[in-house]
């Protein structure tokens, strides 16, 4: 029987794993084990349920328009608990010249699609409104190459738009600094939108116009009204604890962590930390790259040295807790995102008891800012104390937040959130090369093709159907290979 071996129990490698299951289900002759260094499976997604309140260490959602993660609710029967952003007070602020403004009806993520909206905002200035509706007569850019996200958003919409609304959004989403962030890897469709219509506005206009009021009919008609963000009614891990009960065959090794990767024939062999040995024909390495390119650097130091180019950066989550009754802040929306140009130490704030349902009980708010990222990471690496009295003074001064909080925990991911800078396509392109000279291994995760969970999803379901296709394995491969 052939051996699939996942190194690394996060999304990716779980999405791989239930691939396989599915395989399996199917009465294809593979085994396959899963092995995660830490003591729990779930990676970045990690949940904890606590008097009442659902706490998200790392993500506390997904976009709803990759369908990856709804597809994989609906396999698992978890659907049903897939939950929309709450429809009472849908806004989110920018914190800008000490005043919280609404983001604009109609902005597609920085692109003004509504003109009342746009024209009637306080977020930008007369000049700054005039400069982004020069969108509508700028020529494309000729050269096909990537570039930063700063500079196509300056090149089309000017400096305010960046300065206001693209930097802090992508901060907050990505902790990225978009002076170099990869446009092409991490918003392909602005590019294609630009070729094609020439004008971000009026491309974003056709698009609306030719989309269905909800995106996938049929697909995500359960939690209808459409929410751009969905979550789980238990929390994220919920997925990773559904997934893992309904793959009775995959081993899932925890405290299993992985020292050696080498190829001996044709096949490969694994050395954990405590010195057991084991054997696979396919191995699937859904490692962060800058740890996967140590278990590889012998051999394959080409690789590697591309998987270092893929940098990492800090942030760290810090969720409070307050009494419903005392606290003075209606909390009127999902929260704010804050400009780097106010020079504040956090970037954003979610207001979660007034975004997603059932995060807190009803007598009680949850709130949860974020410091660090690309622009500030030495905030986030800093002692847990000092982030904690930071971040409440930064809360008192932006929301007037002087209640003591019930609990206020702060989570920290030191270089853990990845970057794709400019240039990321191209280099995935070239490992994805490489990789061809070494048979039956696969790398899958955050740091290819995509950081979300729904891109991490597809991923790791893509790569174990090439594992299971170059394995020779008799079972219906539902998803196109990646190489
Ligand atoms: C703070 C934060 C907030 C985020 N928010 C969102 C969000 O709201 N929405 C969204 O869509 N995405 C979000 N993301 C991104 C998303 O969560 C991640 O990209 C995704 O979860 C990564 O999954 P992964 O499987 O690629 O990697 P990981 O989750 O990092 O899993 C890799 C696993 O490999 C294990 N491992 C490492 N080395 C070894 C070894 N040698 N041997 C064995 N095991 C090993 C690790 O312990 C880990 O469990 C966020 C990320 C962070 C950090």
């Amino acid at each position: 029987m052939k051996k699939v071996i996942i190194i690394g129990g996060g999304i990716a490698g779980l999405a791989a794993a239930y691939r396989i299951q599915e395989a399996i289900n199917q009465n294809a002759q593979v085994s396959c084990t899963v092995l995660e260094g830490s003591d729990r499976l779930g990676g970045k997604i990690h949940t904890i349920r606590r008097d009442g309140f659902i706490l998200e260490r790392g993500p506390d959602s997904f976009i709803s328009q990759k369908p990856a993660v709804v597809e994989l609710c609906k396999k698992l029967g978890i659907d049903s608990h897939l939950m929309g952003t709450k429809t009472d007070h849908p806004k989110t602020f920018v914190y800008l010249n000490n005043k919280m403004i609404t983001i604009p009806d109609g902005l597609s993520l920085m692109v003004p699609t509504k003109f009342m909206p746009f024209i009637t905002t306080r977020l930008f200035s007369w000049p700054g409104k005039i400069r982004m509706g020069m969108d509508l007569f700028l020529p494309r850019r000729r050269c096909n190459s990537d570039e930063s996200l700063a500079s196509f958003v300056r090149r089309r919409l000017g400096n305010e738009a960046l300065e206001r609304m693209a930097q802090p959004l992508m901060s907050g989403i990505y902790a990225s600094d978009p002076e170099t962030m990869s446009l092409g890897a991490s918003f392909p469709m602005f590019q294609q939108v630009e070729k094609k219509y020439r004008s971000l506005v009026l491309g974003m206009l056709a698009q609306k116009r030719k989309r269905p009021t909800t995106p996938n009919p049929g697909k995500i008609s359960s939690y209808k009204p459409f929410s751009f963000f969905l979550t789980m009614k238990n929390g994220l891990s919920e997925i990773v604890e559904t997934l893992v009960e309904q793959c009775p065959n995959i081993l899932f090794r925890t405290k299993a962590q992985v020292d050696i990767l080498r190829k001996t024939g044709n096949s490969w062999r694994i050395w954990l930390q405590t010195g057991e040995e084991l054997e696979a024909d396919a191995v699937i390495l859904s490692t962060p790259a800058n740890l996967t390119a140590r278990l590889i650097e012998d051999w394959a130091p080409s690789i590697a040295a591309r998987l270092d180019q893929i940098p990492y950066v800090s942030t760290a989550a810090v969720a409070l807790g307050f009494d419903r009754k005392t606290f003075a802040h209606p909390l009127r929306g999902f929260g704010f995102v804050v400009p780097h140009i106010e020079k504040r130490k956090i970037t954003a704030c979610t207001w979660v008891s007034s975004k997603f349902s059932g995060r807190a009980p009803d007598d009680r708010v949850l709130l949860r800012a974020f410091v660090g990222g690309a622009v500030n990471e030495h905030l986030a690496e800093q002692d847990v104390e000092t982030i904690k009295s930071q971040v409440r003074q930064e809360l008192r001064e932006i929301m007037g937040v002087t209640e003591e909080p019930l609990f206020c925990e702060v989570f920290q991911y030191k270089k853990g959130n990845v970057q794709y800078q400019v240039h990321h396509p191209q280099l995935i392109s070239e490992i994805e090369k490489e990789l061809i000279d070494f048979k039956g291994l696969y790398l899958a995760g955050s740091a290819y093709k995509g950081i979300g969970i729904p891109d991490c999803v597809k991923n790791g379901t893509e790569n174990a159907a090439a594992a299971l296709e170059f394995l020779g394995v008799k079972a219906e491969i539902g998803q196109s290979s990646t190489h």
